[in-house]
């Protein structure tokens, strides 16, 4: 299958699972996982119709940046980010979905400060409190929402998760659920700073449980992509 039926086979399995769920498709936006897939791939992709192009390394997003890989589609950043590396992305993406500290916040607002901007950020959160998994615990949530009143170069616009690895999509529709009612018990509450406006979950093997939970970011690789193929000693 070509990168552009892939998407044309994505995009019909989320509408599905939208309309199953009583949703409009068009409130769900494809990230596509464009990591490891070089700038002529992602260049295919965008051609094909994938709105919006998510890199979790910083190094390789600007590699492919500086080669034009993004033209016509939105760029994120879906990985774990070092603060070091923050000041590479404050501007050059619309959204941050792995903010999970108040130190990382504080960062990304110097930065944005200093350019003039606001940068939209989503807070991650670690729904299996795995050791191994990066995001704050669901219960630090309210703290860290709190804080985020007192850095001006920072939105909050929503949720993120990734899941434990499960055999089945079915197994993770308690992270989802959990995920979707953080969103809304948080979203009532007034923080400054904050706009409760996406809840980004789900990947190839479960976009379409995230989607019945209320996921309208999904962060799609290898369903459109294919299969990843890691050098030795890499994730
Ligand atoms: C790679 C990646 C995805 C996509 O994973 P697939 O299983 O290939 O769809 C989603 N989210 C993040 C943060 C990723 O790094």
């Amino acid at each position: 299958m070509s990168i552009a039926e892939n998407i044309a086979q994505v995009k019909a399995n989320i509408a599905r699972a939208a309309e199953a769920a009583g949703r409009d498709p068009n409130e769900i936006l494809l990230v596509g996982a464009t990591k490891m897939n070089d700038a002529a791939r992602v260049r295919e992709a965008i051609a094909a119709g994938l709105p919006c192009c998510g890199e979790n390394r910083v190094q390789e997003l600007l590699e492919k940046h500086e080669q034009g890989a993004y033209e016509g589609a939105e760029l994120h950043f879906i990985g774990t980010l070092q603060k070091n590396k923050a000041k590479y992305l404050v501007g050059l993406v619309s959204l941050i979905h792995s903010v999970d500290s108040e130190g990382l916040m504080k960062e990304i607002s110097r930065q944005a400060e200093k350019r003039g901007l606001v940068q939209d950020i989503l807070l991650e959160i670690n729904t299996g409190y795995e050791a191994s998994k990066s995001g704050i615990a669901p219960e630090e949530l309210p703290a860290l929402l709190q804080k985020a009143g007192n850095y001006p170069g920072i939105r909050v616009r929503g949720l993120m998760t990734i899941p434990p690895i499960c055999r089945a999509p079915e197994e993770n529709l308690p992270y989802f659920r959990l995920l979707r009612q953080l969103f809304i018990d948080n979203g009532e509450k007034k923080y400054d700073n904050v706009h409760m406006d996406f809840m980004s979950m789900g990947m190839s093997g479960d976009y379409e449980a995230a989607i019945a939970c209320g996921a309208n970011m999904v962060r799609v690789g290898t369903a459109i992509f294919g299969q990843r193929h890691y050098p030795v000693g890499q994730n």
